[in-house]
């Protein structure tokens, strides 16, 4: 099996890509953000290419190893459809080639605009989202199975996220997937939306091109359409070759020059990748590297995780964030980036909890009060849970005054040592160390 992908992703800019129009399709009204140019009306000038979409292209090409051009033209890709006013859509050539992201090669990357929005049952058009800088990526088929697929998707996204490129969070990829099998020709399903799409889709295509081949029947080389809703794919056009497009370059766009200058410009600001980051937390705090990998996967709970080893061990920090509040916060279905503003309290219990001020079990119980907003006041909670020192006392009192359950604890039964603990944990309002209680009381009795 083979599978490979066309990676589309809106690039994250203020305007357009060849003109001044804002960006934000999903915020306005139809309609509302367009001009002649996104419009494609007769005559109308597009301004040259957006050089922040280029810088964004660049940074993505540069993160994923790529070779760069030195320059690019955008070219004309003809094709009819209610979404495209002007009969083409502008495509570059490739910015980058041979780039690399885990075991996946990446053939190449090149820059184009998005077209608007077809409605095909009410007949509307929205051209808000025409004209929006995309980056289209291609692999290479090196994927050889779902899982491997999925993974490469999830490393991309990540990838993405560090270098900040993302324009619209809830729609990060629109993915175009090739798959071959043995004996069969290669398929290519379009219009799949999201990793989760990507997942279902293949399963669904590879079911159906297995069944034809185990019949003896052929698997014709085709575009399909991936159905979300019904959860199938369906057959769009048989054979389509590059001829059909008509590429020419575009005489309204000058060809972009990506110096020297301005590689290294952007290669400065390069920041740090995800992979490069999950080394440096092995190296430099000394934690496991599996806490370091899921540290890493949300990003902003491993800016958390620098800020919280200043004030407490990292190796602590690790496995309370990686551990205690990633699991939380998968439970609530929220990032760290959801909770940001709760960076201060979450990291005064993680204190107090470090530094025996608190047990563990009030600790967590004050974690989930913090992210649920039931504790608002975390500092008067840590107050009434702070663990109390004198606990022997209350142990000799408890010993004292329950005589019966020790007898009962002496003679053989066991469950009595645990009537002993409740009793003191009641006394102590549940603020001591129940393991410790049970120390104590064994050396008494
Ligand atoms: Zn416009
Ligand atoms: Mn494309």
């Amino acid at each position: 099996m083979k599978i490979g992908f066309e990676i589309h992703v809106q690039l994250k800019t203020e305007s357009k890509l060849f003109c001044n129009c804002p960006t934000n399709y999903w915020e306005a009204e139809p309609n509302e953000n367009i001009c002649p140019v996104c419009t494609g009306l007769p005559g109308a000038k597009p301004n040259p290419v957006n050089r922040e979409a280029i810088k964004k292209a660049l940074l993505v090409a540069l993160a994923l190893g790529m070779d760069v051009e030195d320059r690019v033209v955008f070219l004309r890709k003809h094709y009819f459809y209610p979404d495209l006013p002007s009969g083409y859509q502008r495509t570059s050539t490739p910015l980058g080639r041979n780039g690399r992201l885990g075991n996946v090669r990446i053939r190449e990357l090149h820059v184009e605009e998005d077209p608007g929005r077809y409605e095909l049952r009410e007949g509307l058009v929205d051209f808000n989202r025409s004209g929006v800088p995309l980056i289209e990526i291609v692999t290479e088929p090196d994927m050889k199975s779902i899982e491997e697929a999925e993974e490469f998707l999830k490393n991309l996204h990540l990838l993405l996220t560090y270098l900040d490129v993302i324009l619209n969070p809830s729609i990060v990829f629109r993915v175009d997937a090739n798959i071959s099998l043995e004996g069969g020709e290669r398929v290519e399903v379009k219009n799949i939306n999201s990793i989760e799409g990507v997942r279902k889709a293949l399963k669904y295509e590879i079911l159906r091109q297995r069944r034809l081949l185990e019949t003896g029947k052929k698997v014709e080389r085709e575009t399909r359409h991936w159905d979300e809703a019904r959860g199938v794919t369906i057959s769009l056009r048989v054979k389509e070759t590059e001829e059909d497009y008509r590429y020419m370059p575009d005489p309204d766009i000058p060809p972009v020059l990506l110096s020297k200058e301005l590689v290294e410009e952007v290669k400065r600001a390069l920041p740090e990748l995800p992979w490069e980051r999950e080394r440096r937390f092995v190296e430099e705090y000394g934690i496991d590297p599996s806490d370091a990998h899921t540290l890493v996967l949300d990003k902003e709970l491993g800016e958390f995780f620098e800020e919280l080893s200043g004030k407490v061990d990292p190796r602590f920090a690790a496995v309370f964030l990686a551990d205690r509040l990633r699991g939380e916060l998968n439970y609530r279905g929220l990032t760290f980036r959801d909770v940001l503003h709760l960076r201060e309290p979450l990291e005064r219990v993680a204190v107090a909890w470090y530094s025996g001020e608190i047990t563990k079990n009030a600790a967590v119980e004050l974690m989930r009060g913090v992210l649920d907003r039931t504790v608002v006041d975390v500092n008067a909670e840590i107050e009434k849970k702070k663990v109390v020192t004198d606990v022997e006392e209350v142990v000799e009192e408890v010993v004292r005054e329950l005589a019966s359950v020790v007898e009962d604890y002496r003679s053989g039964k066991r469950e009595a040592l645990n009537r002993l603990i409740g009793e003191v944990m009641k006394r102590t309002g549940g603020r001591a160390d129940p393991k410790k209680v049970r120390e104590i009381i064994l050396t008494k009795i």
